[in-house]
């Protein structure tokens, strides 16, 4: 069977070619007559990989060495309580910027644990940058960079005074784009929507704020503890860590992340050219500085067709294409392994759809 055309948020598509490589190597991994998920974490082998992976990201990256890079497991969800278990220290209170589903859900995570300042942008807005005050006692500042629900991406960084350290999820725009690590103290990412399977996720933090947890932090959500054990503290995901290994190696050889930002912006430019130039069909509000070059959210102006567009992309190859329980409408996600045929195959059928049904 042909492979489809996947525009899914998360789990989401890998390069074809790592795919390959997975299956190629599944069973007898370079002819040591067992698999990868058979070994120990702690043999040279798996040793050896992880370490290498660890290194991808900090050449793909270039992140410098006042940060460490942690490998963790829980997903996104979990770096929503470890950031301010982690970062609050004795400060009272955290600055959070909510513009969307994944931010609005940190932030009442972080009111377990403290006060919580939001700065709000209306949906579909990222705020002006003028207009993020934050007091100089916050323990951090805190943003989400892609939201992946709501099609919204940051194009600059939002700063607070130098010394409120900054935090991002970069879940859903992970080795997309380039980050500013003398702005940002604390980055984090889970694996699945553009880096590799779910149960990885990724921690690039700032190696001084490591530490700052009183007695009662769980060993498992403290940073310090996995840093310091070079996060083999407890058995890593072994899988995911390879197959993250080989979309590090992917992305090298297709150019590094300033080739995946070009690429993605060839990709979503092309989708929303489409939207804008039938906009009697279809329909974008996202504030035009902010517009995701990941995830883009579009309805139809008769919502009526949606469930007919979605039926007949799918007899294009075109899946996953149902906008997210909450907001519903259509997402096509647009992540880095995402083949231009596909953004191309699926504005042709957008043209197409519109001239039968507009
Ligand atoms: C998917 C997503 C999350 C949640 O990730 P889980 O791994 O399901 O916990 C958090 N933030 C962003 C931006 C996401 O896209």
């Amino acid at each position: 069977m042909e492979r489809v055309f996947n525009f899914s948020a998360g789990p989401a598509v890998l390069p074809e070619e790592v795919l390959q490589e997975v299956a190629d190597n599944m069973v007898n991994y370079q002819g040591q007559g067992l698999s990868i998920l058979e070994m120990s974490h702690r043999g040279s082998t798996f040793a050896q990989l992880h370490e290498e992976t660890k290194a991808l990201i900090r050449e793909l990256l270039q992140v410098p060495d006042t940060h460490d890079i942690l490998f963790l497991q829980g997903g996104g969800h979990t770096q929503f309580a470890m950031v301010p278990l982690n970062l609050l220290g004795a400060a009272a209170e955290a600055t959070y910027i909510v513009n969307g589903v994944w931010s609005r859900k940190a932030a009442a995570e972080a009111e377990k644990f403290c006060h919580v300042n939001t700065i709000l942008a209306a949906d579909g807005s990222v705020p002006p940058s003028d207009s993020i005050n934050v007091p100089n006692d916050a323990a951090y500042l805190y943003y989400c960079q892609n939201e992946t629900v709501n099609g919204v991406e940051f194009n600059y960084t939002p700063a607070g005074p130098d010394c409120v350290p900054l935090v991002a999820d970069i879940s859903s725009n992970f080795l997309s784009r380039a980050v500013d690590f003398n702005r940002h103290a604390l980055v984090f990412a889970g694996a699945q929507k553009n880096f590799g399977p779910a149960g990885l996720s990724v921690v690039i933090i700032r190696k001084d704020l490591l530490g700052l947890t009183t007695d009662t932090c769980p060993t498992m959500l403290d940073y310090a503890v996995h840093a310091k054990h070079g996060s083999m503290y407890n058995t890593p995901p072994t899988f995911a860590i390879w197959v993250a290994n080989l979309v590090c190696h992917w992305i090298k050889r297709n150019g590094g992340v300033e080739a995946m930002d070009r690429r993605a912006r060839e990709r979503a430019d092309l989708i929303y050219r489409t939207i804008d130039s039938f906009n009697a069909f279809y329909v974008n509000t996202i504030a035009g500085n902010a517009r995701s070059r990941m995830n883009v959210v579009f309805n139809l102006q008769e919502e009526a067709l949606t469930e007919l567009f979605l039926r007949e992309a799918s007899k294009h190859n075109l899946m996953n294409l149902k906008g997210h329980r909450i907001v519903g409408g259509l997402r096509a996600s647009l992540y880095n392994a995402l083949p231009l045929e596909a953004a191309k195959a699926l504005s042709e059928f957008m043209i197409d759809f519109a001239h039968r049904h507009g």
